[in-house]
């Protein structure tokens, strides 16, 4: 016993709903495909997009819409711990799509978003900083001394997309 009890299946994995095609078979159509796709692919059938996650349950690479992986991804989140995180990604995602939405008054792509969210964060750390531009260049004249605490602990990281 010790340790080794704390990676063992946590009793949480058990509520969560069983995602995810084990077989080579398209999560969207059924179809059997030819050879199981180690990454994201386009089913040959109805050319809908394929995503390759593992299972938290069982830890089975399974096949899943994207949806699904959606939903696989706040499974692992529920069971590393890091929900709270998860859902305020999330929520941020959400704001930023309606943001930029009501700005280029259409809907936009997942890029825009990670973008949009980019460019927020850089600012923020920028303010954080005192608008000071940081460079490694030892001919800076501009050395800056401050605090020196340049935020390295960002809460967010951007979806693992494969
Ligand atoms: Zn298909």
């Amino acid at each position: 016993m010790g340790l080794l009890d704390i990676f063992k299946k946590s009793p949480a994995s058990c509520d969560l709903p069983i995602i995810g095609v084990a077989e080579s078979a398209c999560p969207h159509c059924n179809t059997l495909l030819q050879r199981k796709p180690a990454k994201k692919t386009k089913c040959p059938q109805c050319g809908k997009f394929i995503y390759v996650r593992t299972r938290p349950q069982d830890q089975l690479k399974v096949l899943v819409t994207e949806q699904q992986a959606d939903l696989l991804e706040e499974q692992w989140s529920i069971i590393k711990g890091t929900h709270e995180a998860y859902l305020a990604e999330k929520q941020k995602i959400q704001a930023e799509r309606a943001r930029l939405a009501k700005l280029f008054r259409a809907e936009p792509s997942e890029n825009d978003i990670k973008w949009g969210l980019l460019g927020k964060d850089a600012m923020e750390h920028a303010v954080k900083k005192g608008g000071g531009v940081s460079s490694d260049s030892s001919d800076n004249e501009l050395f800056c001394e401050g605090d020196g605490s340049i935020s390295d602990s960002s809460p967010f990281h951007f979806l693992e997309q494969c």
